[in-house]
């Protein structure tokens, strides 16, 4: 679609939009969830009530204990440092209070960087496939996003393919560990390499290429993983978190951005984060900053969720489903029993079981489930892959062989 003189809204947004046209397309398809047997697998999204204690933090946080309490002015002190003191101990990076900026969870962590190093017409490299709206967020700054593809079959960062894709203009580049929808946790290897390559090419092109570290999933890991940020081998990163999955109540909105240690430039780069926070929305609400201490400790059932994964991929795979394990996040790969993998889930949610197809995240062909559905969504939904794999003529492989 085109916005011309008489459109309401700017190219550039139009242009966002499209870029956001295929997830919004199939994150939006009608859904009966009112209905008791729906199963929802379709995002990371609670299914039940949230913790009890994350509750509570907030209903206190929320009660002025001044009259100041609610005045305009940056995040408080005392949940910064207690941020950056969290953040660099999980890490293992030694991150200064004034490095550390608090966000309204990823998104807007990736946006206020975006904002703050981008112009029209730079590049920004991501890795396909991707989290759905890499694309139109950097297009709706006027950038180029310039797609690399991941390695196959292990989903790594594919450091030459990156090393090709660099060009005099790229500005930034997107890195999301554990990953979304792969499940990947990039080794130090693998990071380390691409920190060579990105050191390399900053030098060449006389200005730094940025990361922005997305570790939305830092502390959604199986099997005793632990999560390697890029910011250990590479100056430039911006590393961006969020309580959106470790606390699973995504729509209230709290996260932190931190500089690496040694970025270039940095307090320039500080006071331009502070504008574009202060102005572009991206501090969070009092009441969410200030429950942050109480929050940093809290995190959702992990054990549940390990045991769920295994029981999905050991479920399906007996069933002759095609599948990646994932390492960290919430989300299983399924390759869908026929090509169209909207096809499948379109047959799928007929039966009133959710799951997101492929075409929303370059990856047509599979489609992705969200291990947030609950235990009983799991049994009610268990018959209805088995039959909608039937039903395609894939033969049905007995559990354990
Ligand atoms: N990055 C990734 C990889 C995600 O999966 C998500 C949420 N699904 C986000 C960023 C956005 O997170 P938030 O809700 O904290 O803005």
């Amino acid at each position: 679609m085109s916005a011309g003189r008489t459109s309401p809204v700017s190219q550039l947004s139009q242009r966002a939009m499209d870029a956001a046209a295929a997830p919004i397309r199939f994150l939006m398809q009608p859904r009966d969830l009112e209905h008791p047997d729906a199963c929802d697998f379709m995002a990371g999204n609670p299914q039940e009530l949230a913790l009890p204690e994350y509750v509570a933090a907030l209903q206190a946080a929320i009660v002025p204990t001044s009259p100041a309490y609610f005045q305009y002015g940056p995040p408080p002190r005392r949940s910064v440092e207690r941020a950056a003191e969290a953040l660099g101990a999980r890490l293992g990076l030694r991150l200064q209070p004034d490095d550390v900026f608090l966000t309204r969870g990823a998104a807007s962590g990736l946006g206020t960087a975006m904002s703050t190093i981008l112009d029209p017409g730079d590049e920004v490299i991501f890795l396909s496939p991707p989290w759905f709206f890499y694309e139109t967020m950097i297009v709706a700054r006027g950038a180029k996003a310039v797609r690399v593809p991941l390695t196959r079959p292990g989903f790594d960062v594919d450091v030459s393919a990156v090393q090709a894709a660099i060009t005099a203009r790229t500005r930034a580049m997107i890195v999301n560990t554990p990953n979304n929808p792969t499940g990947r946790v990039y080794t130090a290897d693998n990071l380390r390499a691409l920190a060579e390559v990105l050191t390399a090419a900053s030098t060449r092109n006389g200005r730094p290429i940025y990361l922005l570290s997305d570790e939305a999933y830092a502390r959604i890991l199986f099997d005793g993983r632990r999560m390697i940020t890029p910011g250990l081998f590479y100056q430039a990163t911006f590393i961006i978190h969020t309580y959106s999955k470790t606390l699973l109540a995504p729509s209230q909105r709290l996260g932190y951005m931190a500089l690496a240690p040694g970025m270039p430039e940095a307090e320039s780069v500080r006071a331009h984060i502070w504008r574009n926070s202060m102005l572009g929305g991206g501090f969070p609400d009092t009441g969410m900053a200030r429950a942050l201490p109480a929050l940093e400790d809290l995190i959702i059932d992990m054990p549940a969720i390990e045991r769920r994964r295994d029981r999905v991929v050991d479920a399906l795979r007996a069933m002759g489903y095609e599948l990646n394990s994932p390492e960290g996040t919430f989300y299983v790969l399924v390759r869908s029993p026929i090509p169209d993998s909207g096809e499948f889930c379109a047959r799928l949610a007929a039966q009133r079981v959710y799951a997101l197809a492929g075409e929303a995240f370059e990856m047509p062909g599979w489609f992705r489930l969200s291990l947030t559905a609950t235990d009983a969504m799991v049994d009610r939904s268990l018959p209805v892959f088995a039959a909608a794999i039937a039903e395609v003529g894939v033969p049905v492989v007995p559990a354990g062989t």
